[in-house]
């Protein structure tokens, strides 16, 4: 088990977690009907297409 041999000051634990938020890829990609930002693995909010065929009314438009 990993034992910490010193402690590390609130300021570096803060640096090195905003790194790692920076790294991190937001999770989205562009709709293949509609071509908007949707969620993955999501019906797309824009368009309410998923897998080619339509699942959901969008409201409005
Ligand atoms: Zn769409």
């Amino acid at each position: 088990m990993g034992v910490q041999q010193h402690r590390r000051s609130k300021a570096r634990k803060r640096q090195r977690r905003a790194v790692v938020m920076k790294m991190e890829k937001p999770n989205v990609v562009t709709c293949p009907q509609c071509h908007e930002f949707k969620q993955p693995h999501r019906v797309c909010p824009a368009c309410g297409y998923y897998d080619g065929r339509k699942v959901v009314e969008v409201e409005g438009k």
